[in-house]
């Protein structure tokens, strides 16, 4: 089952996913294994879509997985950098 079939999403622009049908488990490598972060890494590093990708997930608070070329520490870094940058203005 790849992210799309998984969210059961509409949105046209899933359809250019370059995860698609891919299954979703190698998006979500195990904490300590780095080369499968790597290899899911770089399906993102191709993906089209990757800054709407990585908005969804960031918007709908995904706190697992990799998502828009991001790991979920890089996704909270950037949410705490953003929170950050809100509370300067
Ligand atoms: S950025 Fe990565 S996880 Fe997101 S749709 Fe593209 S390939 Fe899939």
């Amino acid at each position: 089952m790849d992210y799309r079939t998984l969210l059961g999403a509409r949105e046209d622009w899933w359809d250019r996913a370059a995860c698609r049908g891919i299954d979703v488990d190698v998006f979500y490598p195990l904490p300590n294994d780095g080369a499968a972060a790597e290899r899911a890494l770089r399906v993102c590093g191709r993906c089209p879509i990757r800054a709407k990708c990585r908005q969804y997930a960031v918007s709908n608070r995904e706190a697992y997985g990799i998502w828009g070329g991001m790991t979920e520490r890089q996704r909270a870094a950037l949410v705490r950098r953003r929170f950050a940058d809100s509370q300067r203005r």
